[in-house]
This record gives C-alpha cells, structure tokens and sequence, in this order.
C-alpha cells in the first residue's frame, strides 16, 4: 500500500449509479494523520476554554451554516454514495438538528454537589481531549455528526476519517464547519484508508477516544487495539435485526412497512430488519403480501424523487451481496435498471432449510434481501430473534400492548419498535447489545461518553 511507504493514494469516487468518476480524493497516510493530530491537540485547550454559551452559539451557527447548504450536502451525498433524494434531505436536516440539538448541551453539561463530612464535593464532567472518529460508508454525514457534535459540545476537538468511498460530505461539512467560525483544528477532516489513517489514529498516543461505526469484524481489532492505552472506544457495529409479525397485528400496514424496514438505503443500513419473523398462521398470507409489496418497490434514478431505492456503493459490495442469494431459495424479487450502475433487485428469501438460506437468515447482508421464517408462539419469536451475535434494532407488530412489552423486553438489541420500525431519533440512545457495539451515541446522555468524571473534595476544615 502506496500510504504505507510514504507514497500517497488516491482513491477515485465513483456515482454508483451511474459508475462515474466524480472526484479523486487524496489518501491521506499516517504522518499525515499524526499532523491532524498535532493541530487538534494544540487547538484543544483555547477550545476547551471557550465560554458554554460561546461553544453553543458555534455549533447553531455551524448548524445554520448547513442548513443553508442543505441541497448542496444532500445532492453530494446522491451522486457519492447513492442515496436516494429523499433519504439525502432527510440526512442533510439530520445533520442541522443533531448540531442544534447539542448546541443546546455545553450550557448543561452539569456536575453534581454531592454531601460529604468535612467539605463540599463537586463533580466537572471533563472534555478528553482529541477525539478520533471513524465512519463507514452507508450514512457518512449523519453518522459522523453523531460523534462530531456531542464531542465537540463537551469541550474536545475531532479528527473524522471518512470510509474511502465516501469522503465529500465531510470534507464539505469541516469547511462548512470553519465557515461558521469553528476555529482552525477543532474539526478536521482526514480522508485515508482504515488500515493506515484509520489504524494510526486508534494507535495514536495523543487520540483520547474512537468513535468507530463499521464492520463487527474492524469493530474487534479497533478495540483489542484500543484496549492497549486504556483509550475509551465506542462502537456502534453490524445487526441483523428481526421484525415481529404476530398474528394479532394490524397486517396492511405490518405488510405495508416490512419492505423499506429493509430496504432503505438499499439494505446498507446496520438497522434493516433483514430477518422477517411471522406466526404461523398468517404466515402464507403475510409471505404473499409481501411478496406483491416488494414488487412494487421503485428503485432507480436516485436523484428522481419517486426512487424509493438506489444502486448499491460499489461493484465489490454487489458481489458480495449476490453471493447470499441462491435462485432455489427466492421467494419474489422486484425489479431494477439494467446498464451501468451498481444496481441490484430487492430479494425475498423464504421457505429453505438449505445451509445457503441459513447463512442468508444469519450473516449481515447490508443489502437489498429479506428472509423470511414462521414461528409458532411467543417464546419461538423470542428465541429465533435472539439467536444471533447481534443486537441492535428489532420490530414487533401486536394489537396486544401486554405482549408487546415482554416481547421488547426479552429481545436482546438496543433499539426496539412497536407497530414501527423506527431506530435512530437523535433525541434517544442508540447503539447495540452483543456483538452490535459498546456504548450508546445520541440522546440526552451523549455527551458522557465525551466527558471524564473529575470528582473535586474542598475542605472547610
Ligand atoms: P468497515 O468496518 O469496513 O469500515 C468502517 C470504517 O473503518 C471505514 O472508515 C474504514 O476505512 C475504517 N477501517 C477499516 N479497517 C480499519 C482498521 N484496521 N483500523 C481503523 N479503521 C479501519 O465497515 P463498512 O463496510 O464501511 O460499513 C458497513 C458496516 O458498518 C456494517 O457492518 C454495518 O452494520 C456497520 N454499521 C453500523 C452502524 C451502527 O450504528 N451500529 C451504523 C452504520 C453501519
């Protein structure tokens, strides 16, 4: 690898959709990195020091910044990575609430008063310092603001290193970013490969805490790697995420949610409820159903609003989905363009025991293929959905609330919905159980996962 040797990379950025060259993008390597790091680390202490209510009106400026720029983010993120245009105005105005949302938590990053003998006790949750965040491809502006604005709202500065396929929206946001009167390396942005820029700054003495979302696979050696320095990791990681369909729900509409469950973002989503659970009894009826609904599943044009789905990110990922797909265990498939593009059709698998459908119904896919299995009671549903390493989302559809509750109870994942397939609101905790992750992102507690606890003790003795 050229970066290794001191050699810089580029890395082409190709449409998916129409398998255009559309930027090349320079890869940066780890002396590179360990510059970023230097700058971050001196703009640290002025950073730190800046005034709540200062740090606050930062962050609604950055946040207004990206709203003026909202179509130009989110049309970056149709033609680098796909996304279809509702998705990409939909993450453009995530990325603005998620920056207002925190702006609104260095004025609140309270401590605690807590009553000793001898003096008083006070708790300051303390920024950490650098903050390094690493980010996949599937969703790279919201899932790098994620990090970036609870961190840089308690107090740190930030390195993001973006997935090598999809750079532009951050690159585009630290500019964004200094626009808005951030100062010079409170945010920046190092696009590079995992292995060299990405590695460097897990290893780097000076990096504070990783941010990592990706592969449960990546997710392992970053924190095995982590754990050497004692350096605080969260990871948000891959799932496999079962949808519950009892026979008791409302069917039209457990039906009529099942395919974009899956399918959004063309199943490159670590939330897809990719493995359909049906009772029994409305089985058949349900396969059916769904079978009619994913036909009718528009993919395409990604810029044309009427898209629900677009291409796949690359050529070597629709490999790698196609290989979970064998002719014997399709149940339906809808329809996609033919000709350039990285496109492929969104897949039902049902009705198998063959070892190639239960690699299908276990393995994260992060493509366009749903399978599909029946149950006979509760406990059945329960146990299906729980035997998976994974644990992030899951979805239950009952009329029974009482059910509906000891079923959320009892699935193991982070992130449950009823009569819903909802999974991240900025407003709530996310993250995973089992081999989904370590830690919890967004929500009203994010900026403890970038704080230290200083406990102070004042004699009045
Ligand atoms: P990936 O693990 O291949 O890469 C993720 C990031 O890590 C990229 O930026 C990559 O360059 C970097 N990286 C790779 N090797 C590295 C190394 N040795 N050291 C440091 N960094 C390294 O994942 P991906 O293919 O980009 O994304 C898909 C995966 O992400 C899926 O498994 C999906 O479920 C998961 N994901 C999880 C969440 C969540 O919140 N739980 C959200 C989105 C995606």
């Amino acid at each position: 690898m050229g970066a290794l040797s001191g050699v810089r990379t580029a890395v082409k950025i190709v449409n998916p959709a129409t398998e255009e060259v559309i930027a090349e993008i320079e890869m940066a390597d780890a002396a590179e990195v360990d510059r970023a790091v230097e700058r971050a680390r001196r703009a640290f202490p002025a950073w730190s020091a800046v005034a709540p209510g200062e740090r606050a009106r930062l962050l609604r400026r950055f946040a207004q910044v990206v709203e003026d720029h909202a179509e130009e983010l989110a049309r970056l993120e149709i033609t680098g990575a796909g996304h279809t245009i509702g998705n990409a105005r939909w993450e453009a105005g995530n990325v603005r609430d998620v920056l207002n949302f925190y702006a609104g938590a260095p004025e609140r990053n309270h401590g605690r008063q807590i009553p000793v003998p001898g003096g008083v006790d006070v708790t300051f949750a303390e920024p950490l310092g650098v903050v390094g965040i690493i980010v996949p491809w599937n969703f790279p502006m919201v899932i790098m603001t994620w990090g970036v604005a609870p961190a840089l709202a308690a107090g740190n500065t930030v390195i993001v290193k973006p997935a090598e396929w999809t750079p532009l929206t951050a690159l585009r946001l630290a500019e964004l970013a200094l626009e808005a009167g951030l100062p010079e390396g409170v945010l920046q942005v190092v696009p590079g490969e995992g292995e060299v820029a990405g590695a460097r700054l897990v290893e780097h003495p000076d990096v504070r805490k990783i941010v990592f979302t990706g592969s449960t696979e990546v997710g392992r050696l970053i924190g095995a790697k982590a754990a050497e320095q004692v350096k605080r990791v969260t990871l948000e990681l891959g799932g496999k995420s079962a949808n519950i369909v009892f026979a008791d729900s409302d069917l039209d509409k457990a039906v009529a949610s099942a395919p974009m469950a899956v399918f959004d973002n063309s199943g490159q989503d670590c939330c897809a409820r990719s493995r359909i659970l049906v009772e029994r009894s409305v089985h058949d009826d349900f396969l059916a159903r769904l079978a009619e609904a994913v036909r009718a599943v528009k993919v395409g044009d990604p810029g044309d609003p009427a898209s629900q789905m677009g291409p796949l990110i690359s050529a070597e990922h629709r490999e790698r989905v196609a290989s979970f797909v064998t002719e014997a265990d399709v149940y339906a498939a809808g329809s996609c363009p033919s000709g350039p593009g990285f496109w492929f059709p969104p897949t039902v698998l049902a009705g198998s025991s063959s070892e190639s459908f239960r690699r299908a119904f276990t393995e994260e896919i992060f493509g366009p293929v749903v399978s599909v299995v029946p149950f006979e009671d509760e406990a059945d549903a329960i146990r299906i959905a729980n035997d998976t390493a994974y644990g992030l989302s899951g979805s239950i559809w009952t009329r029974d609330v009482g059910r509906a509750l000891r079923v959320a109870r009892a699935v193991e994942a982070g992130n449950l919905s009823v009569n819903s397939h909802s999974s991240v609101r900025y407003w709530t905790p996310f993250g995973g159980f089992k081999q989904s992750g370590l830690g919890r992102e967004l929500g009203p507690d994010a900026l403890s996962a970038f704080t230290e606890t200083k406990n102070v003790f004042i004699s009045t003795e």
